[in-house]
């Protein structure tokens, strides 16, 4: 399928304009070489190449600030699990599927077409690439992104601790120290090729480092990661706080709190932001206000895992930055950022206090403003400067109506079913509901094939986890009992 080509100048025309900075009216957006010029009004534009809007919503494309591309092939692999055991089942203790790099394109491309097709112009991912092809998988994961024609972030996810090192294994009397699974010097000598490599090589795509999270690694491995990531000029996005087993490992071998122990060591900074950030007290909320780091938040993962609710309210009231995420297919499962939009804004209802609740706009402004921080891009907003990453939604399922019903149908009543066309970087990449510049069936028969083979694994996989599956349910009822002086609404 050849991809459909555009000039350098499009103007959408005749929409109805949806932005949280602007009256909704109907309007023309011109877009001159990726980025919008213009907004507003009837604009004449000589040589332009015109899309008709007429009787759509014409949108910012929604940002997945957080997910897993090497889990998109996984979707409905478990249910039932507590956070901790479907670590084991899905990534590690040897027990998770081990794609070559061709598996690791298919399976980004097949998260990308869903994120594409429900409205989702740009993502922050971290997926891992296992270290035998490391280079390649990374770099199949990338091509990916630049076929697809979608806006990417890639943090490249690795670590030096065993799993079960970043468990509280002494609160169940089984602590041993378990073997590394790299030098540090091997470590960031295997991902600073890749930072390399990709670093200003595509205007779409930029190179993250993605160390596991704290527990995951030596203090070393995180020290030299931030170092990297500050010598390359390029972001850091990990895992903070996304289980309670994490609150005593902190005390252990932290003194205390994870989060003040990130500002010690220079981990707070504009350019790092943290996946689900749940089981933090008050205290170390203001400390992540008082920096300049970001937060990306997962409700639906949080929820299907049982990890617990953020206290997103308390963040944005403190003042940080929040991003919202699906996670990975494998524990969400799906990469719909509506779904992800609504559950962030009803998941804190039965908790907080009314005049807390997250409105429609809250979610679409955490998505918007939080996610183009996390990806520390010019995105999220239908205005002059910004790059052109539309969405044109059809009205039908979607009613015309004031600026915050429509709002609220957005986050309550869609599910990308109306998503029409899609641009990314002024470049049509879904039209009428398909994308252009890929064959989605050729991937998909690909995809099919490759996922017969891990279901084919999977008693193996099972009988891998059956074997530690007693010591993790003792962990996690000792866990779940925990009084810790704070709650985060988790059994
Ligand atoms: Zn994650």
């Amino acid at each position: 399928m050849s991809a459909e080509k555009i000039g350098s100048l499009t103007l959408l025309r005749g929409g109805h304009l949806f932005d949280l900075d602007r009256p909704f009216e109907v309007g023309d957006v011109l877009i001159e070489d990726g980025a919008i010029s213009r907004v507003g009004g009837t604009i004449e534009a000589a040589g332009a190449r015109v899309i008709d809007a007429t009787g759509m919503i014409v949108m910012p494309g929604l940002v997945n600030a957080h997910t897993h591309s090497n889990q998109s092939i996984e979707k409905g692999l478990c249910d039932a699990l507590p956070l901790d055991a479907w670590m084991v089942v899905a990534s590690y203790g040897g027990a998770g599927a081990a794609l070559g790099p061709r598996d690791l394109y298919i399976s980004t491309m097949v998260g990308a077409l869903e994120m594409l097709a429900t409205g989702t112009t740009a993502v922050l991912d971290c997926p891992r690439s296992p270290q035998q092809w490391f280079d390649e998988g990374m770099d199949q994961i990338m091509s990916a992104y630049v076929d697809v024609g979608m806006r990417a972030n890639v943090a490249a996810q690795y670590s030096d601790l065993d799993f079960f090192d970043s468990l509280p294994m002494a609160l169940i009397g089984e602590e041993r120290p378990r073997a590394r699974t790299g030098t540090v010097p091997e470590l960031l000598g295997r991902v600073e090729p890749f930072l390399e490599r990709w670093r200003g090589r595509h205007p779409r795509l930029h190179p993250m480092l993605g160390p596991s999270s704290l527990p995951r690694c030596s203090v070393e491995l995180f020290k030299g990661s931030l170092d990297l990531a500050a010598r390359h000029g390029v972001g850091l996005h990990t895992h903070l706080l996304s289980a309670k087993s994490q609150v005593p490992v902190a005390g252990a071998r932290y003194g205390g709190s994870t989060v003040e122990f990130l500002r010690e060591i220079g981990g707070l900074r504009s350019w790092t932001s943290f996946a689900h950030a749940i089981w933090l007290d008050e205290k170390e909320i203001g400390v992540l206000a008082a920096s300049e780091a970001g937060v990306v938040h997962n409700p639906v993962s949080n929820l299907k895992l049982g990890a617990g609710v953020a206290p997103v309210p308390a963040m944005l009231r403190a003042g940080v930055p929040v991003a919202l995420g699906t996670d990975g297919a494998s524990s969400n499962d799906s990469q719909n950022m509506f779904e992800t939009l609504k559950a962030a804004a009803l998941v804190q209802r039965p908790i907080v206090p009314q005049d807390q609740w997250p409105t429609a706009l809250d979610s679409l402004r955490m998505c918007w403003d939080g996610g183009a921080r996390a990806l520390g891009q010019k995105i999220g907003r239908l205005a002059a400067g910004f790059r052109a990453d539309v969405v044109l939604l059809k009205t039908g399922d979607l009613r015309l109506a004031p600026k915050q019903q429509i709002a609220n149908q957005l986050v309550y009543a869609e599910l990308g079913r109306s998503v029409d066309t899609v641009l990314v970087d002024g470049e049509v990449v879904v039209r009428g509901g398909q994308v252009t510049k890929v064959d989605a069936d050729a991937i998909r028969g690909e995809a099919q094939r490759l996922i017969d083979g891990i279901w084919s694994s999977l008693p193996a996989r099972d009988a891998r986890f059956a074997e530690v599956s007693p010591t993790l349910e003792r962990l996690e009822r000792e866990v779940r009992s925990l009084a810790l002086g704070f709650s985060r609404f988790c059994g």
